[in-house]
């Protein structure tokens, strides 16, 4: 399908949080740009929900995380020894992990609790740590990365991924209010944001739904994703929150939602 090659072609993996639930798996979602495969964040079933999407562990080229708290990245230590079985030549590509500053820090932690099981062949595991103080950016052969500080942990990060073909895409992770979510998601096709708890319940680090819609419409994307739904967001009217700030083109993530983003 050559419509396929165009854009960005988006799962939602997980729409919930840290607490289980059967409707909404722990923090991830997978972005396809071409035959590149880039995961955000990787919390508890983020390898199942892949599965679901008809995606291996050993198809993904990039992991990105937004922070450290374990509902986003906790799924990394088990996908790595999944990686192993039955033997890591299935891995024919490097694997790139992606975060803000401390993500070599994590990862030696997690090496003196699991040591070799989480290693593999020299160089098909390779770590990059952006700014989390500032704004930081890469460039891969077919899409870029942009990257800001956001409100919620020390080592927080948004992050803007543009195709090659000029389509945007905005993953807010975790945060409170944010100026430079703002600035990051500037004219954006999509902005995938936050919306833990409902307004009523507004906590610090976090955003309710009519927070996301202002940021949104500040912002000026071209569509609003809102995900990262605590249980409490079930006994209130999402949609209705988000506009009282925000009147363009709105979705109410659900684990393996498919969105296509073109220019
Ligand atoms: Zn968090
Ligand atoms: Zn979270």
């Amino acid at each position: 399908m050559e419509i396929e090659n165009h854009g960005i072609n988006i799962t939602i993996l997980g729409s919930g949080t840290c607490v289980p639930s059967l409707q909404r798996s722990s923090c991830s979602v997978l972005m396809q740009i071409g035959a590149t495969r880039l995961l955000f964040d990787s919390g508890a079933g983020t390898m199942r929900r892949l599965l679901e999407a008809e995606t291996t562990i050993f198809d993904l080229d990039y992991i990105f995380y937004s922070h450290f708290h374990p509902d986003h990245s906790a799924e990394l230590v088990p996908l790595i020894f999944a990686t192993k079985y039955p033997d890591q030549n299935q891995r024919r590509s490097p694997l790139t992990i992606i975060a803000g500053q401390g993500l070599t820090e994590l990862f030696s932690g997690l090496k003196a609790v699991y040591g070799q099981w989480i290693e593999l062949a020299a160089g098909m595991l390779k770590f990059i740590e952006l700014d989390n103080q500032s704004r930081d950016s890469l460039n891969f052969s077919n899409f870029t990365v942009e990257s800001r500080p956001v409100e919620h942990n020390p080592e927080s990060i948004a992050y803007r991924i543009t195709s090659a073909d000029g389509a945007s895409a905005v993953y807010s992770g975790d945060t409170d209010f944010s100026e430079n979510l703002i600035e990051l998601a500037k004219d954006a096709d999509l902005l995938i944001c936050e919306s833990a708890m409902p307004d009523s319940l507004q906590v610090k680090g976090h955003l309710t739904p009519s927070m996301a819609g202002e940021i949104a419409a500040r912002a000026g994307v071209g569509k609003l994703v809102l995900t990262h739904f605590y249980p409490d967001c079930d006994d209130a009217d999402i949609e209705q929150e988000c506009r009282k700030t925000y009147r363009g083109p709105l979705l109410l993530a659900e684990d393996l939602m498919k969105i296509k983003v073109t220019r």
